[in-house]
């Protein structure tokens, strides 16, 4: 071990910001100074394309940090590389007393944090982790019996209740003041890493921006159905990355009454907790009969769909949205996840893959959830016999089709392929294929 000053470490991970971060501010509160650092795990990057807008937004906000360290004399560590070899480096380079970190809930994080802690515990380095990245967490919104929640609306309301009891008598909600402890980070420079030190080069998808208009919270329950409107907040990412804080939404939320919106945030973590009760969901479907469907998976007509190529409008234009944004509104992933699942009988997994690989916010258990979800064999799920008809859902939803021909300028003109398959051949096609679960 280095004969160096004592150290306390803070690892970043689903929480890229200084402001109100729980376990950074932790971290800041003790007499050691902080040395912040930030690993690119290579379990996860390997898995990636060369170009992925992901692993810009990371580093764009990594870069953000270290110029905000660097004001206070210090600087961010990035790393690239097996999080387990990184911190066998870490302890023969630095005399670490604690590394604090915030909760990760996914089964490979889990997994990671345990492999950490054990090789922190040979060396005598302490572990601490904390809440951040949710209102509740694991087993804190629960039934009376202990037992969780599968149905949204009672998970709801209690956690409604159990907010308001968090709130107590000032009825304020704790909030950390991470920023302006900064002084206590180590005075060393810290690097950055660049996309070529990690494999990667630019995407050229630009992210969301993180500041929302106040009408976009205020008339979301009316608009945010419409497409074209872009009437939704676009913090999908940010909350992903931890780029704004869940606790300062939450609040906002609430002062503007904007109530819909509320219960997005609620969706959010009631997928959360369905994880994390339940990690066979990322394998298969959450209600094992669901597994017996005999899916037809035509390799073309797949890449059909994802290419925004089915000659459904509605499907096309959310498809190709996706792949030029990164982004799909979220009426219309619901009709396109129907679409791809029902109306071409294609297992709903391959949709959870394919956006997984192309949205900004992706997030294991929100994007789980909701494939499920459409597919019939989630928890509180749309019922099997629902089969979305597009039409109707333009009809709808994009009766201008404005959005539609956004994103399908050719619409009309005989480039434009004719339906995949024909709508009600298809619903019955899928009402016949999902009787074995019956
Ligand atoms: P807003 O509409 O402004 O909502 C605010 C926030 O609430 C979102 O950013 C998100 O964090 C949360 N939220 C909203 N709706 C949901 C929901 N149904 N479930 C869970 N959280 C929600 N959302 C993801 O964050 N990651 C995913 O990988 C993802 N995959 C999806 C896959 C399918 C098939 C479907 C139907 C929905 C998916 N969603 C996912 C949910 C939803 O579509 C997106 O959260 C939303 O469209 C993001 O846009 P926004 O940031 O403007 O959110």
């Amino acid at each position: 071990m280095s004969t160096a000053k004592q150290v306390n470490i803070f690892w970043f991970r689903r929480d890229l910001r200084t402001h109100d971060n729980r376990g950074f501010f932790e971290a800041l509160s003790h007499d050691l100074p902080v040395l912040p650092v930030f690993i690119f795990d290579s379990n996860i990057l390997e898995k990636l394309p060369p170009k992925d807008h992901r692993v810009d937004f990371i580093l764009k906000y990594l870069e953000e940090l270290h110029e905000k360290f660097k004001s206070h004399g210090s600087g961010l560590h990035v790393y690239f590389g097996d999080p387990l070899e990184i911190y066998k480096k870490l302890t023969k380079e630095y005399k670490v007393h604690t590394v604090f970190t915030n909760h990760d809930y996914e089964p490979y994080a889990i997994k990671r944090d345990e492999g950490v802690q054990r090789l922190l515990r040979e060396q005598k380095v302490d572990f601490q982790t904390f809440k951040d990245q949710v209102i509740f967490e694991k087993s804190e919104v629960v039934k009376d019996n202990g037992e969780f929640y599968s149905v949204y609306t009672p998970y709801m309301r209690k956690w409604k209740e159990t907010y308001a009891k968090l709130l107590g008598k000032e009825k304020k909600l704790i909030q950390y003041v991470s920023e302006r402890k900064l002084d206590s980070l180590i005075k060393s420079k810290g690097h950055l890493l660049a996309h070529r030190d990690i494999g990667f080069t630019l995407s050229n998808i630009p992210a969301p921006g993180k500041t929302v208009k106040k009408e976009i919270l205020t008339k979301y329950g009316e608009q945010r159905d419409f497409p074209a409107l872009d009437a939704t907040s676009h913090l999908g990412v940010h909350l992903r990355f931890g780029t704004v804080s869940v606790r300062d939404l939450v609040k906002k939320a609430i002062e503007l009454k904007a109530s819909v919106w509320l219960s997005e945030l609620i969706w959010r973590e009631f997928f959360m907790q369905i994880l994390w009760h339940n990690p066979h969901v990322v394998d298969g479907p959450f209600k094992e009969k669901y597994s017996k469907i005999q899916w037809r998976n035509n390799k073309e007509e797949f890449k059909a769909w994802c290419e925004g190529r089915t000659g459904y409008p509605i499907v096309d234009a959310g498809m190709r949205e996706i792949n030029a944004t990164g982004h799909m509104h979220n009426r219309v992933r619901m009709i396109v996840g129907s679409f791809l699942v029902k109306h071409l009988l294609i297992n709903w997994q391959w949709g959870e893959k394919y956006f997984a690989q192309k949205l900004f916010d992706f997030d294991l258990s929100a994007n789980n959830g909701n494939w499920q979800w459409v597919a019939g064999c989630g928890c509180d799920a749309a019922p099997y016999f629902r089969v979305f008809n597009p039409y109707t859902q333009t009809e709808k939803f994009d009766k201008k089709e404005e959005y539609i021909k956004k994103w399908i300028p050719e619409l009309g003109s005989r480039t434009y392929p004719d339906p995949i398959v024909e709508h009600s051949f298809a619903r019955n096609r899928v009402l016949e294929a999902y009787k074995v679960i019956k």
